[in-house]
Parts: structure tokens; C-alpha cells; sequence
């Protein structure tokens, strides 16, 4: 017989063994492909350009899902200040902005007045970037991406609005599962990420989604609760 707390322990356990491993990965990755771009200038190898070109964006793209999933794994080392929301979005908005620019999505920001709140700007700033992110993968060009604040009664109201053509039941119900994918390319952590930065900022999220596009709202406890 298992109980509970033997198998808190044991993921606890598996979840370190991975994000060790994954750590110790990163580091042949690098090797190889520091050789392999060292072969890829090779004159009499220029024929297999294309072979190294791919050889290497798939260990980047390795790297990347190690890197997502170790931030996923990661539990220390927060750091909660009482801060405001808006001021964590108007410093990261070049950076989504010049996201938004490449896919030629137009960004709009709603900041409403909020109360400053407890966070941890370094994953806050995580869970915007991969909401906005899929936001800007879901949308035409052409179209429009929301990023709004609000005060709802006692809470802090963030929401990501696109104008994306909605998420399926079937895929909804999957949403936030670490892996689960339904892009080419796509990692699959982006959500599992934004799942585990709302639990630990004792946060909850909710979705609205339509044909005409999706919401993903955010909704932080203010100190009155
Ligand atoms: P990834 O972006 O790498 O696929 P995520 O965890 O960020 O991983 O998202 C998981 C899946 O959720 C996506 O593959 C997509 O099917 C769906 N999804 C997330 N955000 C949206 C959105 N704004 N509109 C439509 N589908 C979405
Ligand atoms: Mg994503």
C-alpha cells in the first residue's frame, strides 16, 4: 500500500533525478553542436550545408525543451515583492511587441488601475511572454492581440485576448499537460509552466474561448482576501 505522502516523496524524487539529468544533458548538447558547426565551415563539407543547418536547430530545439522543462522543475528561489502588475507588462512590452511586429499582429494594452500585489516579476514576466506567445501563434496576421489589466471586485485581473480561431473541447481538456502539443515544433511546456508560476503565486486561471478567438485570464488575490 502507497500512501500519499510516499508518493509526494517519490515525484519529488523523480521530478530532481529529471531536472538533474536534463542538466547534464545540455552539456554534450553543446559539445557536438559547437563541432558540428566547426564542420559545417568547412569548404569540401559546404555540400552538406543543409544537413548541418538541421543537425543543429534540432539541438537547439533540444536545448530549448530542456530549458523549459528545467523552469518547469524549478521550485526554489522565488522572489515575491509587492509590486504592480503594469509595470511588469510596460517593461516586458518591446519585447512582446517586437514578437507581435514579426508576425504582423497588432498589440494593444489595456492597463486599468490595480493594486499592487505580491509577485515574482521574473516568472510573471514567464507566464506573460508564453501566454502572449501562443496568443501571437493562434492569430493571422493582420489581426489584433489584447493584453489587459483590470480590478475584478478583490482581484487582480490580467488577460491575454487573441483573435485565434479558439481551442477545440478535446484540446482544452488537455490544456496545461506538460508535452501536449498540437504544433509542429511546439514543446508543449508553455501552459505546464503558466500552471505551475499561477499555483505558486496562489493564483487562479480561467479561459474563455469562442471561434472568434480566446481569452486567458489570470486572477491574483489582492491582500484584502
Ligand atoms: P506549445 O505552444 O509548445 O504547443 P503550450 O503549452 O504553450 O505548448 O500550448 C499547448 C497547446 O494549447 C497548443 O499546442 C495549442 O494547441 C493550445 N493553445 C494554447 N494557447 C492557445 C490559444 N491562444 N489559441 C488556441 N490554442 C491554444
Ligand atoms: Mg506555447
Amino acid at each position: 500500500v502507497t500512501n500519499d505522502y510516499a508518493r509526494m516523496d517519490r515525484l519529488n524524487l523523480i521530478a530532481e533525478m529529471a531536472a538533474g539529468i536534463a542538466h547534464e544533458i545540455r552539456n554534450p548538447i553543446t559539445t557536438v553542436k559547437g563541432f558540428l558547426q566547426m564542420l559545417g565551415w568547412k569548404n569540401e563539407l559546404k555540400q552538406y550545408q543543409d544537413y548541418y543547418d538541421i543537425m543543429i536547430a534540432e539541438l537547439e530545439r533540444a536545448n530549448s525543451i530542456i530549458t523549459e522543462f528545467l523552469s518547469l522543475t524549478k521550485t526554489q528561489n522565488q522572489e515575491m515583492h509587492l509590486q504592480n502588475l503594469n509595470t511588469i507588462i510596460q517593461t516586458l512590452f518591446p519585447l512582446i511587441q517586437a514578437d507581435a511586429m514579426r508576425s504582423d499582429i497588432t498589440l494593444i494594452q489595456e492597463l486599468g488601475e490595480i493594486e499592487d500585489i505580491q509577485l515574482d516579476e521574473k516568472e510573471i514576466r514567464q507566464l506573460i511572454l508564453n501566454l502572449v506567445r501562443n496568443g501571437i501563434e493562434a492569430t493571422e496576421p493582420g489581426k489584433t492581440l489584447k493584453i489587459k489589466t483590470s480590478m475584478d471586485s478583490d482581484r487582480v485581473v490580467l488577460a491575454i485576448h487573441d483573435e485565434g480561431p479558439g481551442i477545440d473541447p478535446d484540446v482544452l481538456a488537455k490544456l496545461g499537460v506538460p508535452f501536449f502539443t498540437t504544433k509542429e515544433g511546439g514543446t508543449g511546456l508553455g501552459l505546464a509552466i503558466c500552471h505551475n508560476i499561477i499555483k505558486r503565486h496562489d493564483a487562479k486561471m480561467d479561459i474563455v474561448t469562442s471561434p472568434q478567438g480566446t481569452t486567458f485570464f489570470v486572477k491574483f488575490k489582492t491582500s484584502q482576501i
